[in-house]
Parts: C-alpha cells; structure tokens; sequence
C-alpha cells in the first residue's frame, strides 16, 4: 500500500524540521511494515519558497493538488506583513473548508509541567474553525456601523443597549456545529475513546453557545445511538461512548481537577483556542504539540509552531512537533503501527535528556542537542 502525501515545507525553520523529521516518519512505516507499505511524497510551493520561484505566495497549482488531496502536512508559513495579503494559513483553511481544527495533548515523561498529575491528561480537542469569532463581525464604539447597528437593535428589536458600546456579532449554525461534533464522535467511536465532551457557555449565550450544545447531543443521538449515551443513560451502562457537556469555564477546572475524565473535546471556535493552549501549557508547553485541520476529503497535518525566525537556520530548532503530527497522520491514514512506534521512540529520547534547547530548559539535567541530531536520535530509537 502506497499513501501519498501532499507536503509544504514552509519558513524560517521549516526546512530544518522537514529534513530532520521526514526521516524519522518514513522509517517508521518501513519498521512497522517491513516495505509493504510506504509513503509518497509530493512536494507543493507555497510561502516564501514559492513567491521566490513563481512571484506568487500561494500559486494556483498548490491549490488544485490540494482540493484532489486526502493527506497533506505543512511547515509554517510566514504571514507577509504590510502587502495587503491574509494569512496563508486563513486562506488555505477557508478556500479547503478544513472545518475542525483537531489538537490530542498528552504529556511526555521528563517535561516538566506546572500540574502535579501532568501524565492523567490524554484528551483530543475538535475546535470548529469556520465560525464563532472567526465568522465574527465587530464594530467600535461610536462607529457609524455601531451606531447604526445599536438603533436597529433599540428600535426594532426592542434590545437595551448603551448607544456607546462597541458591538460584535458571532454566527453559530447548525450545519458547523452538527459537523464538528459528528467528526468527534466518529473519532471517539472508531479509536475507541471512552467519552465526548460538548464544552460551551451556553448558560449565557442560549441560541449560539447553547444551540451548539443542543445540535451535539442531536448528532449522537440521531446518528450514533447504537455507539453513544448520555451520562444518564450511563448509570445502566451498555455503550462505549458517554457523550456529555461542560459550561466552559467549569470545564477549565475539571481539566486541571479530573483530567482523567476527559478524553475528547467538542467544541466552537473561541473556547477551542482557549483549550488547546491551556492544555499544551498544562503538559509542559507547546513545543511538542502537533495538529490538523480537517475538511471532509482533506486532512491537513501541521506542527502548532510557527516560523521561528530568530533562530531559523541555526540547527536549533525542535522537528518534535512536525514528527508527531506525522505520527498523527499515520494513525489517520491506517498506519497506528507505525505511529506508536514514533511515540515510543518519543518517550525514551525525552528520558534519556537529550534533547533542543527548547526543551532542555524544562528538563532537569539536560543535554542539548541540535535539530537534526534530534531527529537522528528518534530515528535510532524507532
Ligand atoms: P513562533 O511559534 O514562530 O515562535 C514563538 C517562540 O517559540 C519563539 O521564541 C521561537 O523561537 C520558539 N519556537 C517556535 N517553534 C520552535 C521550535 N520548533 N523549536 C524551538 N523553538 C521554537 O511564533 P511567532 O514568533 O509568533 O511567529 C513567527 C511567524 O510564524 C509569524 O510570521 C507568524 O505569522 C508565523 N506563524 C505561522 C504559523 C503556521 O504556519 N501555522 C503558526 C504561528 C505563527
């Protein structure tokens, strides 16, 4: 079996992580599959490397390979400031409709964290990337726009707002929300995930928050019943899957609290950023946290970090993130096998201190290494 997998090297540090990472999650697969399986890869312009080669920062070509595409990964891309240009990575999200923005957080033994229980954290976080504040529409305080808005809402609405307010507005819809959540069930159910937590503020915000809260339980109970239970159905037990719901700012507690019953994370837009980074932060930092964002056909692997540019070219930099977001897409793509044996390989270079700089700053009695020794020492300990 032969996968082939769409890539974008990125900036600044992206072609050192490239060069020390892609190695490590090719031998993977030939370990695990002894050349049986194997993966293609197809290299695709983009960033600064592609403005250098075609004068465009995002040509054509990358996007029509993309749209046929099922599997992709990517650097980071710079976001060219001051030439009147989005960031790529908005563009690429919403041109490919890569709805949920997908980020599992686990801790790593050695790295130091701030919990006392860093290693009861396992949880996969399902963002929705296309609405909530991302969809947001805001106007400041004393704009015409606001002015205008707030007479409508006064007027005929008959809504009490102070004519001074800025004012914003966040679309939630059922399509967004039903899709996201029913990505993360089928996720639960096909990794055999014990539980799915819808996580709003519903209890303030009723026809967003709360409708988002409401279209979930809809999802699984009308296209997972024979998978899914509410935690009051659990008392009587018989399904794997326990889908329930969390009020954000509880579920912030209960993460630090019971992280042990927490697996997966359903959630909008806003309290997902909040989330991921909260949880990175709980297990020791976002420098070893990969992620995808995901459409219907398309999946989209990428490292959380950016382009790193103070140290880009320095052999400094950590190609952990970019390595487990393969190991992330080899899981996706039907290669566990060889995944696991990325984080097996994970865990004993971490244990054995050596380690980027990045990390050796939060590991006790560390030897630093440099980016491809790093990924020299994964290889070996594959
Ligand atoms: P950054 O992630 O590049 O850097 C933040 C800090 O973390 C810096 O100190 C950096 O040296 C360090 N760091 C980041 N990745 C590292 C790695 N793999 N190993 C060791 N240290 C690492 O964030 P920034 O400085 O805010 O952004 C720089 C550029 O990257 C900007 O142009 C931004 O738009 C872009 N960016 C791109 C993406 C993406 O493509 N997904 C994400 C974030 C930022």
């Amino acid at each position: 079996m032969q996968k082939t997998v769409y890539f974008i090297e990125g900036d600044g540090i992206g072609p050192e992580v490239w060069a020390a990472g892609r190695p490590v999650i090719d031998a993977a697969v030939a370990k695990a599959y002894g050349g049986e399986r194997r993966l293609e890869w197809v290299q695709l312009l983009a960033g600064e490397k592609a403005f250098a080669e075609t004068g465009q920062y995002l040509p054509q070509a990358t996007m029509d390979a993309l749209r046929g595409a099922e599997l992709a990964m990517k650097g980071p891309l710079t976001t060219p400031v001051g030439k009147g240009f989005r960031s790529l990575n908005v563009t690429l999200r919403q041109t490919l409709d890569l709805y949920a923005c997908i980020r599992p957080v686990r801790h790593f033994e050695g790295v130091e964290s701030p919990v006392k229980r860093p290693e009861a954290v396992d949880m996969v976080v399902f963002r929705e990337n296309t609405e909530d504040v991302y969809a947001g529409i805001e106007f400041a305080s004393g704009s015409p726009e606001a002015k205008r808005l707030i007479a409508f809402l006064r007027d005929e609405l008959g809504a009490d707002v102070d004519p001074a307010a800025g004012v914003g507005v966040k679309p939630i819809t059922e399509r967004c929300s039903k899709r996201l959540v029913r990505k993360a069930i089928r996720f639960a159910v096909d990794a055999g995930r014990p539980s799915v937590t819808l996580v709003h503020k519903g209890n303030i915000m009723k026809y967003t928050e709360g409708a988002f809260r409401a279209w979930g339980y809809e999802v699984a109970a009308d296209e997972f019943a024979d998978n899914v239970m509410t935690e009051d159905e659990a008392a009587t037990g018989g399904k794997p899957v326990i889908i329930k719901d969390r009020i954000a700012d509880a579920m912030f507690q209960n993460a630090l609290m019971y992280p042990e019953q927490y697996s997966v994370l359903a959630t909008t837009n806003l309290n997902g950023d909040y989330l991921s980074d909260a949880l990175a932060a709980q297990v020791g930092g976002l420098g070893l946290a990969p992620g995808v964002n995901m459409g219907d056909t398309l999946a989209f692997f990428e490292p959380t970090h950016g382009t790193a540019p103070t140290i880009a070219g320095k052999d400094k930099a950590n190609p952990g993130s970019l390595i487990l977001s393969g190991a992330m897409m080899l899981e996706h793509a039907g290669m566990p096998e060889a995944a696991a044996l990325i984080h097996a390989a994970m865990d004993r270079v971490i244990s054995s201190r050596r380690v980027t700089v990045d990390l050796a700053s939060q590991i006790a009695d560390a030897q630093t290494v440099g980016c491809k020794a790093f990924g020299e020492l994964l290889g070996e300990n594959l």
